[in-house]
């Protein structure tokens, strides 16, 4: 007997003929259909509605989620998105419109497309945004995009793109989709780009540096302005992954650090959940000279009409077969408008403040990555720990006994055993000290009893799972589950 059966393997509870056959049945759909997609047989379940209301309800209790319990997941940015914003997106106005209306019918969805890239253009310093793109990953493919379109309009063959060692690991995998060689500049002991490094290879051949700052050690690229000036020297340009952008919000922006191409996640920065929250939206930004490049099409507005314009001369194309992830967008338009300049900067302060909060507290009993103060997230290494045989993910799976998600492990990869937290801006005290208690409590047993961690973790319903198995054997069918 299986105590929580998958719903394919409840015995059936209403007799089948029960369900209502569609009215509109296609006599033979031979013809319409090619015989391979056809059906033989529908094994749908066939069960009453307290049995499916509970199999649901049950099953969404098992969640681990930013409304339950603490998730500080670094590079994740899994704060705590106000409802109101679910509200507003999820109006009938907004919901039963169809991408195929006329121009005329959408001219309010149009305005708040408008209205929103306004303000991360004031919020970024940059020109325009697309918001034609649907997650952080494929804004920065398409960035890469308009960097190859930009040198071969200027007649340049350039095939470099430098990535620092401390930089996400979309971007290496984005710049070499596009067809770019990446080279790896090296960071220095206390987690900054090493300058001395970057000048020897940045030449005539480099396109661009893909930077993340704060970088995802946390910490702010303090000779930004030298970086700066050695890309510009050599006629490149900066691709800014502003993913995460927390800690910079109504500080300062990408345009004054030189920035030509940026991208900001909509889903971690502005309130759209991600995961399994909803659809994503990477807002990519350009510096004036680059709009032209940008994809199409881009939301203007003429004697006070929205359109949706086509005519961008050096457009890398269209990325995506409808223009943009409505949701999102209107959840960050909500979300900046309610908190205004003073509300986007204290989100930066108070990221900022609770992340070095639980580094102070902790520098004592886990090795800090860097010397330096960090920005919205902090990142330990728990080598020492390792010495006495416990690993970092055996302190990550005894966080989830104490209610607590685990944080983001073994990244950057330039840190031996990490753990990256990022408790961001939405965490009270009560709950940054909790976690603290929690992390000294498990460093106590880490002395005393080191065996609890090897088995960790005991009271979740999943427990240690056997992860190469599940790597080299992956079974993502529920068919081939045996049901
Ligand atoms: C999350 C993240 C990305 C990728 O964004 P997706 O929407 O998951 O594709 C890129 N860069 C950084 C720094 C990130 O944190």
């Amino acid at each position: 007997m299986k105590v929580f059966p998958l719903i394919f393997e409840r015995k059936k509870e209403t007799p089948t003929e029960y369900i209502k056959k569609p009215d509109i049945a296609i006599k033979n759909p031979e013809e319409f259909f090619p015989s391979h997609f056809l059906r033989t047989q529908l094994n749908l379940p066939s069960l009453s509605e307290p049995t499916v209301v509970r199999h649901f309800t049950n099953l969404a209790m098992r969640n681990f989620s930013v409304d339950t319990h603490f998730y500080p997941l670094g590079s994740c940015t899994m704060k705590y998105n106000p409802k109101l914003n679910e509200e507003l997106a999820f109006q009938d106005e907004f919901i039963f419109l169809h991408p195929y209306q006329k121009e005329e019918d959408f001219q309010g969805i149009l305005e708040i497309i408008y209205d929103l890239e306004k303000l991360l253009c004031e919020i970024t310093g940059m020109e325009r945004f697309s918001f034609g793109v649907s997650a952080g990953a494929h804004a920065e493919l398409v960035g890469m995009l308009i960097v190859n379109a930009y040198f071969k309009k200027r007649g340049e063959k350039r095939k470099k793109v430098i990535i620092p060692d401390s930089s996400h690991g979309t971007n290496p995998a984005s710049a070499s989709m596009c067809g770019f060689e990446v080279e790896v500049v090296k960071s220095r002991d206390d987690g900054l780009i090493n300058i001395e490094e970057l000048k020897k290879i940045v030449d005539q051949n480099t396109a661009a540096i893909m930077l993340t700052n704060p970088n995802t050690l946390g910490l702010f690229e303090e000779e930004i302005l030298k970086i700066k000036e050695i890309i510009k020297k050599n006629g490149a340009l900066i691709y800014y992954d502003g993913a995460n952008f927390n800690a910079l919000l109504g500080i300062t922006k990408p345009s004054l650090m030189g920035c030509d191409i940026i991208h900001l996640n909509l889903h971690k920065t502005f309130s759209a959940p991600h995961g399994s929250g909803g659809p994503g939206l990477g807002a990519v930004g350009v510096r004036k000279d680059l709009v032209s490049f940008l994809p199409v099409p881009l939301v203007d507005k003429k004697n006070d009409h929205y359109y949706l314009n086509y005519n961008l001369e050096n457009s890398i194309g269209r990325v995506r077969s409808f223009y943009t992830n409505i949701v999102p967008l209107i959840k960050a338009y909500s979300y900046i408008l309610r908190l205004g300049k003073e509300g986007l900067k204290r989100i930066a302060q108070i990221s900022v403040l609770n992340a070095n909060y639980i580094r102070e507290k902790l520098k004592d009993i886990f090795l800090v990555s860097s010397p330096k103060r960090c920005m919205h997230e902090v990142v330990f290494s728990c080598k020492e720990k390792k010495e006495k045989g416990v690993t970092a993910q055996d302190i990550a799976k005894r966080l989830i006994d104490y209610g607590i998600h685990p944080p983001t492990m073994y990244f950057p990869l330039i840190v031996k055993e990490a753990l990256m937290i990022e408790p961001t801006e939405t965490e009270s005290k009560d709950t940054l000290d909790y976690f603290i208690e929690v992390m000294k409590k498990i460093n106590q047993e880490i002395k005393e009893s080191p065996s609890i961690l090897k088995d960790a973790p005991l009271l979740s319903f999943t427990k240690r799972v056997n992860e190469t198995q599940a790597a080299r054997n992956p079974i993502l069918r529920w068919e081939k589950c045996g049901v």
